[in-house]
């Protein structure tokens, strides 16, 4: 199938594409990488009558430090921080998290931003961003809105993003020191997760535990933060028997993605083991970084 008919706007900054978006209303859409909205374009399943193509916005699409805080803009492609310096050292859990988004082709076009806002359950990327507690910062004609991460995904390709609004960048804070994993388990690399868990660890001098942080993602419309499992780690020394204990403590009925092909109660059977694998992973890394 062919996509309906579109007008289409290439503007080249940002003031542009939020005049364009105010002007033509609710039957606009961005687009971003295309990676998700061309096949659902192909498939009518959108239809924008406007489409205003990010693309041509250099000021989208810078990654910069300032400070203790990195400034993603939302078009970086998924290939572009995956393999940067300044993501790899600074924000270990996005490096490894990109590394499981897509496949290289999808991820040299496919944008962070658009990843985010597209907000698809399986998506890697909200799950790290909900582990970094990063802001979205959303630009319009109105000014700018601050949303942390954790109320910036709302459910299934449901985002707090508002109509005239464009995500504009990702603010995270720098986390140079801690171990990171994102583990997941999917039928062939680069499908969409069946179960994936995100995980961030750091040590404090005597080895133990001193902060985690636990996401799971995949297994419901929004990733799934586990503070009681993370809680139950500090202070401890990691080891398969600890991280199984504290594991114990997630749970399982916030789980809901039920599907003929794969079952909730085969997803509650995944998830824990993917959790334990991504902590003693990020447990791992972190212990690294003492050496
Ligand atoms: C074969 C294949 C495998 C894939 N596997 C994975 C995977 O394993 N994990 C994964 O996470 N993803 C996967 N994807 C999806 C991929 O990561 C996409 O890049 C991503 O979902 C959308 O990013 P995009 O830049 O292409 O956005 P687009 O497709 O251009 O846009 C997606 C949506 O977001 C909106 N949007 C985009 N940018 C903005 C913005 N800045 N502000 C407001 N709204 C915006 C658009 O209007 C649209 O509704 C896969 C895609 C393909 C084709």
């Amino acid at each position: 199938m062919k996509p309906a008919p579109f007008e289409y706007f290439a503007p080249r900054t940002l003031d542009e594409a939020l005049d364009l978006l105010e002007s033509e209303g609710s039957e606009a859409r961005v687009i971003a990488g295309g990676q998700s909205l061309v096949p659902m374009l192909a498939l009518r399943l959108a239809r924008p009558e406007v489409l205003i193509d990010l693309n041509r916005i250099p000021e989208l699409s810078r990654i910069r430090q300032e400070g203790s805080t990195i400034h993603i803009g939302a078009m970086t492609r998924q290939a572009h921080a995956l393999a940067s310096s300044l993501v790899f050292e600074q924000l270990p859990l996005l490096h490894y998290g990109l590394q499981n988004v897509g496949h290289p082709p999808t991820r040299a076009r496919g944008t962070l931003g658009g990843s985010l806002s597209h907000a698809d359950p399986a998506a890697e990327t909200p799950a790290v961003m909900l582990a970094y507690k990063a802001d979205m910062v959303l630009k319009s004609k109105q000014g700018e809105r601050i949303i942390p991460a954790d109320e910036f995904t709302l459910g299934t390709f449901d985002t707090a993003i508002e109509p005239g609004e464009i995500l504009a960048e990702i603010r995270v804070q720098a986390k140079p020191n801690e171990g990171a994993a994102l583990v997941e388990l999917s039928r062939r690399k680069g499908d969409f997760a069946m179960a994936s868990a995100a995980a961030r660890v750091s040590l404090a001098a005597d080895g133990t535990c001193a902060e985690a942080h636990l996401i799971v993602g995949a297994v419901a419309p929004v990733p799934l933060r586990f503070d009681a499992v993370t809680d139950a780690l500090k202070g401890q020394k990691f080891s398969e028997a600890v991280v199984r204990e504290a594991l114990e403590l997630m749970d399982l009925e916030l789980f809901e993605f039920d599907n003929e092909d794969i079952s909730l109660e085969y997803r509650r059977k995944i998830g824990p083991v993917m959790a334990e694998r991504a902590l003693l992973q990020a447990f791992k890394r972190a212990e690294g970084m003492q050496k």
